[in-house]
């Protein structure tokens, strides 16, 4: 069942959208050859801690961290520790949910270390902007299919394919409500969007092929042909004057 907000409840999720932004932001900063992915998740903890939110990740379903941190081929779900040390050359995906005041936030960022490939450069560029175009026909009256085939498209047009068996989602008082957010789908088709509806849009979208492997850890998953990765993320909030980014850190 899609649940849609009040413009009140809207208010709320913009602080956890807020908190969730500036976490994911203040990791970002702390990407740099040498560090490991459990310093950055240690920090991310405190930072959600310190403006009285939790991380909407740790426990969840027995995930052990307060984020995923997902580097090179690794698509999603990375669990961060102290045996994971970024080098230069690295992309590193960090996907961060915070809740506070009974709602949450959800937001990922691929974010370089060091100096990257050319190759790793435009398919980061490519996911970040099939995200913002996706986020720009998220209004009332569009359908679903409109924002997974602007996604797709884009991608495909520039040699990449989209992850099919993972997807975004609605947001509110759960992370993960209704309905489910593809990166693929039919113009015109699909659940319409309306206002008070508040989705994660996601696209997850990989160098080489869509297939991916789930890892013996039972979390991370990565490239069944152990190409790049990456993923952005917003929480957005529709409404009657546009798709509105709840997860913005200013
Ligand atoms: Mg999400």
């Amino acid at each position: 069942m899609v649940v849609l907000k009040t413009v009140q409840e809207i208010e709320k999720m913009k602080l956890a959208g807020k908190i969730s932004a500036r976490a994911l932001k203040l990791a970002g900063e702390m990407v740099e050859p040498g560090i490991s992915t459990e310093k950055i998740d240690e920090a991310v903890s405190k930072y959600i801690k310190s403006q009285g939110a939790a991380s909407s990740t740790l426990g969840y379903s027995g995930f052990p961290k307060s984020c995923c941190i997902s580097v090179n081929n690794q698509i999603i779900h990375g669990i961060p520790s102290n045996s994971c040390i970024l080098k230069s050359g690295d992309i590193v995906s960090i996907d961060i949910s915070a809740n506070i005041g009974g709602y949450h936030g959800d937001n990922a960022y691929t974010f370089a270390c060091g100096d990257i490939s050319e190759n790793a450069r435009k398919l980061i560029n490519a996911t970040k902007e099939s995200l913002q175009k996706a986020i720009s026909v998220a209004k009332v009256g569009n359908r679903l299919g409109d924002v997974g085939n602007t996604v797709e498209e884009y991608v495909k047009e520039r040699g990449y394919s989209v992850v099919r068996d993972f997807v975004g989602h609605g947001v509110g008082t759960s992370l993960h409500e209704d309905p489910s957010v593809p990166n693929y789908g039919k113009p015109g088709h699909g659940l319409r969007l309306r206002e008070g509806m508040t989705i994660a849009i996601e696209p997850m979208v990989n160098e080489g092929t869509s297939e991916f492997i789930t890892l013996d850890d039972g979390w991370t998953i990565i490239t069944a042909d152990k190409k790049l990765s990456a993923h952005f993320e917003h929480t957005v909030a529709i409404t009657s004057s546009g798709p509105l980014i709840l997860t913005d850190p200013t």
